[in-house]
């Protein structure tokens, strides 16, 4: 089993809703072991079109899936939302991005680990603290440190909780 780190986000639709459905279908699923989940952040999109916030997670476990079946496994989560790809960076039911799997080092577009912005982005750092304090990402750091560079502001705890 390798351990791995997923960042999910929503917002569109019942966003609070649509976490939570992704993270039960990730624990019913066969060769996954879901181990921790963050709390919940609300935070201001960054890049891409004027969009809604997003309410913003992280879960970490542990597979015996390779990198292309967890890959597919949450393109199949996200289809079964409804997600569309039509505007990069635009507005999503749901994205479930791999932030590591192991020390797993994959170059193509169609899958890069660990994921190429992770480390920069504050949505991420913030819940995979949470869910994983001793959290690295392989040739970058921990995460914990790569948050002290990142921009903090536009993410706030989201007070009603979910899980
Ligand atoms: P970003 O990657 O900057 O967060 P995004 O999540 O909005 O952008 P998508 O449109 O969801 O981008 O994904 C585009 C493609 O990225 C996916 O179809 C997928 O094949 C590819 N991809 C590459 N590396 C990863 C990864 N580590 N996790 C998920 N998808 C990835
Ligand atoms: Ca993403
Ligand atoms: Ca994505």
């Amino acid at each position: 089993m390798t351990p791995f780190a997923i960042a999910l986000g929503s917002n569109l639709g019942d966003s609070r809703a649509v976490l939570s459905d992704a993270v039960a279908r990730l624990r019913r699923t066969e060769g996954v072991q879901v181990d921790a989940v963050s709390r919940l952040y609300r935070t201001a999109p960054v890049g891409g079109v004027e969009q809604p916030d997003y309410l913003n997670a992280v879960l970490v476990g542990r597979t015996s899936r390779d990198a292309a079946a967890l890959l597919a496994l949450c393109h199949e989560i996200e289809d079964a939302h409804g997600r569309t790809r039509e505007v990069r960076w635009g507005a999503r039911t749901l994205d479930l991005d791999i932030l590591t799997l192991g020390d797993v080092r994959a170059d193509e577009p169609g899958l890069t680990l660990p994921h190429p912005r992770a480390h920069e982005r504050a949505f991420v750092l913030i819940p995979w603290l949470d869910a994983d304090p001793a959290a690295d990402i392989p040739g970058r750091g921990s995460v914990q440190k790569l948050l002290q560079a990142a921009d903090a502001e536009g993410v706030r705890l989201d007070d009603v909780g979910w899980q």
